[in-house]
């Protein structure tokens, strides 16, 4: 079975409809998306809508969380706070409580999902290194774990005790022995400094992963945002993925 695994939406619908047709064209069996549908783009209302129309189930992300009142967002830098408060009264009662009712991690069937990392999801940790990484293999049993959150591809390999980073590789054939922690990257707002979305797909016989990159018209949700009176940064960012 393939799945298509996103993440990191963040609002922008330019992004997830780009993502969402290349996704059509490879028809995977399944698409499911690792969090943060909302949260700094011009579009969150419309982003929930379009996404809950193509998963077969999203994971609760720390800006979904915020938006509905699950996490404090004090802890949010000023600009993301913004976008919070912004955001909160863009989306009608249907989409908030879609947005309440997303679960923290999901099992399937030897691999776990999760929008931040496997210890203790619901404190938002980032996955960012090789200590956070021994620390996440630790917490779970599958071979695959799949995290979005530091929009930032990466994919952490444990064999024989230890634990390395890589940067993604187009196509990873996952080897016996080893077990994998799998950065999926970001739809809505990349930052590896490559602005073009970014989602994988994960071949469940194999099995493999593969990283895609599907380029959309950023100047368009750069446009909306500004025109949205969000703050100026997170329309500049989207032009150079950081
Ligand atoms: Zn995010």
């Amino acid at each position: 079975m393939e799945l298509a695994l996103i993440s990191d939406i963040h609002g922008n619908l330019e992004a997830l409809e780009a993502v969402l047709d290349e996704v059509d064209a490879l028809h995977p069996d399944l698409v499911y998306c690792l969090g943060d549908l909302v949260g700094y783009g011009a579009d969150p209302g419309p982003c929930v809508h379009k996404a809950r129309g193509a998963v077969a189930a999203c994971l609760l992300g720390n800006h979904d969380a915020a938006v509905v009142g699950l996490t404090d967002p004090t802890y949010f830098n000023p600009v993301a706070r913004e976008a919070v408060e912004w955001t909160q009264r863009q989306l009608d009662a249907e989409s908030l409580a879609y947005l309440r009712g997303l679960p923290l991690a999901l099992s399937l069937d030897g691999a776990l999902l999760v929008h931040s990392t496997p210890f203790r999801p619901e404190e938002w940790h980032y996955l960012t290194d090789t200590f956070i990484a021994s620390r996440s293999f630790a917490s779970f049993s599958d071979p695959m774990a799949f995290v979005g959150h530091s929009h930032q591809p990466v994919v952490f390999v444990f064999r024989d005790g230890a634990v390395t980073a890589l940067a993604p590789p187009g196509r990873l054939r996952v080897q016996q022995g080893e077990r994998y922690l799998v950065n999926v990257g970001s739809v809505g707002q990349p930052r590896d400094g490559d602005p073009r979305a970014c989602f994988v797909l994960y071949e469940t016989a194999g099995p493999t992963v593969r990283f895609r990159r599907v380029e959309y018209d950023v100047e368009r949700a750069q446009a909306k945002i500004l025109e949205a009176g969000l703050p100026e940064v997170l329309a500049a960012r989207l032009a150079f993925g950081r």
